[in-house]
C-alpha cells in the first residue's frame, strides 16, 4: 500500500546540482511529511548562496542537517538514533557541525542544546532564512538557536532547489502552519499558526517548473483547503482585514483555478485536505479543469462521532458522507484516500466498528493508518489518558489495514480494461524494461518502455493489477503531450 510518509525515502540524504564556486559540503536528511522534504529544498537553496553544495557522503560533510518530524513518537526515536550516529562521526571529523531543523527543533530546543549537547544548532520551521547568521555563530564556536514562529513567513521569495528530483513531479508549498487544533496533533505547536503564500509567487514557481520540463505539481500544506490570501498575515486575522482585502481575497478554489489556467498541460495535485475546510467550489473547479487530477486525500481519522468530537474534528460522520457523495456526484471517477488514527483515548469496540463501517461506505482507494501516539503538550495528552492497551490498538489497526487492503484491490480492479493517461516518472523499481507512472487517481501503473520516455503522457491500457498497482501496455501518446 502506498504511503504519504514514504518509508523508502525517509532519511535519504538529499542531493542537488553543484554550484560553481561552492566549497563547503552540506549533508541534509529529511524525515516525515512531504512538507519537510519541500522545506529541505528551501534550506538547500538558502545554503547554496552561502557556499554549500549537497553531498550524500556523511564523512565529507562540513554541515549535517536533519529535518525532523514530531507527528508520532516513532518518528522522533528514529531521528534520535541518527543524531547518535552523527555524534560518532563527529568524533573522527571534529570540524563537522550538526543542526536539527523542523518540528523536533521547535519541540525539543533546549533539551538538544543544553541538556544533551548533541547538536550545535537548532532551527525551527520558520527560521530558515536566519541560517546564514546561525551558521556564522557556530563557525565562531557558539551554539545557535532560532525557533521563533512567524506570523507571515511563507518562503514565497525563495526559489527552492530540487533535491533528488525525477525532473517530472515537484512540490509547491502554498500554506504553512495549521489552525485546526485537532486534539491529537502537535503541528500547530511546532509549525505555528496558519498563513498562506502570495498566489503570484506560487504561479511564478509553477511557470518556472514548467519551463524546466516538470509536468506535475503538488500544492502542499498541512491543510490546503483552508488557503486564503488577503495580502499576507495569519488566517485567523482575516476578520480584521479591510473591505478591499476581503473583496479581493483568493481562496483555495480560486488558487486551483489560477494554477490550472496558468499551465493547462501541467497536472495539478494537492495535499493535504481537511474535510471541514473542503468546499464545493474547490470540487467544482476540480471537475471543470482536465489538468487537475481526480484524487482527493481526505483524512477522516475516525468513523465515530464521539471520537471525532473528542479529536476536535469539526464535522460528523454524516457530514463526511455528504461530502463524499458530493465528490462522487461531481467527479464520478475521483480517487479518495484517507488517514486514520486507531486507538484514540476512550475508543470503544463500537467506535472501532463505526470506523470500519465508514470505510465500507467510502471504499477508499488507499489509506495511511496509524495507531494513536500521545504527543506531549497536545490537548489530548493534557486531558485524556492514553488508555487503550497496546495489544488492542494493534488488533484494531490490523483489522483496519486488512479492510483497506480489500478496498484498495476493489478500487484498483475498477481500472482494468480501461485506457488511462499515465505520466511517466521513471523506471519501475522491479524492472528496468518497464516504466512507472501514475494515473489521475494517483494509482501507480507499470508498462513496457517501448519508445516512450520519462515525462511523456501516455495512454495505457490496463490489463492486470496487484492490489495497489496497475499493469498495462502503452497504446499511444495522450493528447496532453
Ligand atoms: N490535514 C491533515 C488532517 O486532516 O488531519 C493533517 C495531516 S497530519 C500532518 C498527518 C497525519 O498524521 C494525520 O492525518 C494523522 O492521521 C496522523 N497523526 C497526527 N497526529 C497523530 C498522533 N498523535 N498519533 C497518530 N497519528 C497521528
Amino acid at each position: 500500500m502506498e504511503k504519504i510518509i514514504d518509508e523508502t525515502v525517509q532519511g535519504t540524504a538529499l542531493n542537488t546540482k553543484k554550484g560553481k564556486n561552492n566549497s563547503r559540503k552540506l549533508y541534509i536528511e529529511s524525515y516525515g511529511c512531504q512538507m519537510n522534504f519541500s522545506d529541505s529544498e528551501i534550506v538547500a537553496s538558502i545554503l547554496a548562496n552561502e557556499g554549500y553544495d549537497t553531498t550524500q557522503n556523511l564523512n565529507e560533510a562540513d554541515l549535517v542537517l536533519v529535518n525532523t518530524c514530531s507527528i508520532r513518537e516513532k518518528a522522533e526515536l528514529t531521528v534520535r538514533k541518527r543524531l547518535e550516529k552523527f555524534n560518532k562521526v563527529k568524533r573522527t571529523n571534529p570540524h563537522m557541525k550538526v543542526g536539527v531543523l523542523g518540528c523536533m527543533a521547535e519541540r525539543l530546543k533546549s533539551k538538544f542544546l543544553e541538556e544533551e549537547k548533541i547538536v550545535d544548532m537548532v532551527v525551527g520551521p520558520d527560521a530558515y532564512k536566519d541560517l546564514p547568521n546561525l551558521i556564522q555563530e557556530i563557525d565562531e564556536g557558539r551554539n545557535a538557536v532560532n525557533v521563533i514562529l512567524s506570523k507571515d513567513e511563507t518562503y514565497g521569495d525563495v526559489a527552492p532547489v530540487r533535491l533528488n528530483t525525477n525532473g517530472v513531479t515537484a512540490f509547491v508549498s502554498i500554506t504553512r502552519g495549521c489552525d485546526n487544533m485537532c486534539t491529537f496533533c502537535v503541528v500547530p505547536f511546532t509549525r505555528g499558526r496558519e498563513r498562506s503564500r502570495d498566489p503570484h509567487s506560487i504561479i511564478e514557481e509553477v511557470n518556472d517548473l514548467w519551463e524546466k520540463g516538470y509536468k506535475e505539481v503538488t500544492l502542499l500544506g498541512q491543510n490546503v483547503d483552508s488557503y486564503l490570501w488577503y495580502g499576507g498575515g495569519l488566517k485567523k486575522e482575516f476578520v480584521n482585514a479591510s473591505d478591499m482585502q476581503k473583496a479581493t481575497a483568493v481562496d483555495f478554489a480560486d488558487l486551483l483555478e489560477m494554477v490550472a489556467l496558468a499551465q493547462p498541460k501541467m497536472r495539478i495535485r494537492f495535499s493535504t485536505s481537511n474535510p471541514q475546510d473542503m468546499t464545493l467550489d474547490a470540487i467544482k473547479i476540480m471537475a471543470k479543469y482536465k489538468n487537475i487530477c481526480n484524487h482527493i486525500h481526505l483524512p477522516v481519522q475516525s468513523g465515530s462521532n464521539r471520537i471525532l468530537k473528542a479529536m476536535n474534528r469539526l464535522h460528523t460522520r454524516e457530514e463526511y458522507f455528504r461530502l463524499i457523495d458530493d465528490i462522487r456526484e461531481l467527479i464520478p471517477n475521483c480517487g479518495i484516500s484517507q488517514d486514520m488514527i486507531i486507538g484514540f483515548p476512550t475508543e470503544t469496540q463500537q467506535d472501532h466498528e463505526d470506523t470500519l463501517s465508514l470505510m465500507e461506505y467510502v471504499k477508499y482507494d488507499f489509506g495511511y493508518m496509524f495507531s494513536y501516539s500521545e504527543r506531549p503538550g497536545t490537548m489530548a495528552a493534557r486531558k485524556l489518558d492514553d488508555d487503550i492497551p497496546e495489544e488492542v490498538k494493534q488488533k484494531r489497526l490490523a483489522e483496519v489495514i486488512a479492510l483497506q487492503r480489500e478496498h484498495c484491490k476493489y478500487r484498483t480492479e475498477e481500472h482494468l480494461g480501461k485506457t488511462e493517461e499515465i505520466l511517466i516518472e521513471g523506471s519501475s523499481k522491479k524492472s528496468d524494461a518497464h516504466w512507472m507512472g501514475r494515473n489521475s487517481q494517483n494509482i501507480v501503473a507499470i508498462f513496457p518502455k517501448e519508445h516512450y520516455k520519462v515525462g511523456d503522457f501516455v495512454n495505457v491500457k490496463m490489463n492486470d493489477c496487484t492490489s495497489a498497482t496497475l499493469l498495462g501496455e502503452a497504446v499511444d501518446y495522450s493528447d496532453n503531450n
